[in-house]
């Protein structure tokens, strides 16, 4: 089960360079997990100051990011 971010995010880029899959990237108003190629490590989750990053449990839906293609 992948992790999502939530809106507590303040896009401060700490969690990017700590994702061994590089399924974190910045979206139009936060940071955004690909929950495809996430794995799960918690390295995000740990190195995150605004614990904005959590566990996606199925009947919690992660934001829309409209800049995705
Ligand atoms: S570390 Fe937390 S606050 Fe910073 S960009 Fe990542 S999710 Fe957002």
């Amino acid at each position: 089960m992948p992790f999502y971010i939530d809106n507590r995010c303040t896009s401060c880029g700490a969690c990017l360079s700590e994702c061994p899959t590089q399924s974190i990237r910045k979206g139009m108003n936060q940071y955004v997990i690909d929950t495809d190629t996430c794995d799960e490590h918690e390295l995000c989750v740990q190195i995150c100051p605004e614990d904005a990053i959590h566990l996606l449990k199925s009947e919690i839906s992660p934001p829309q990011d409209k800049a995705k293609s």
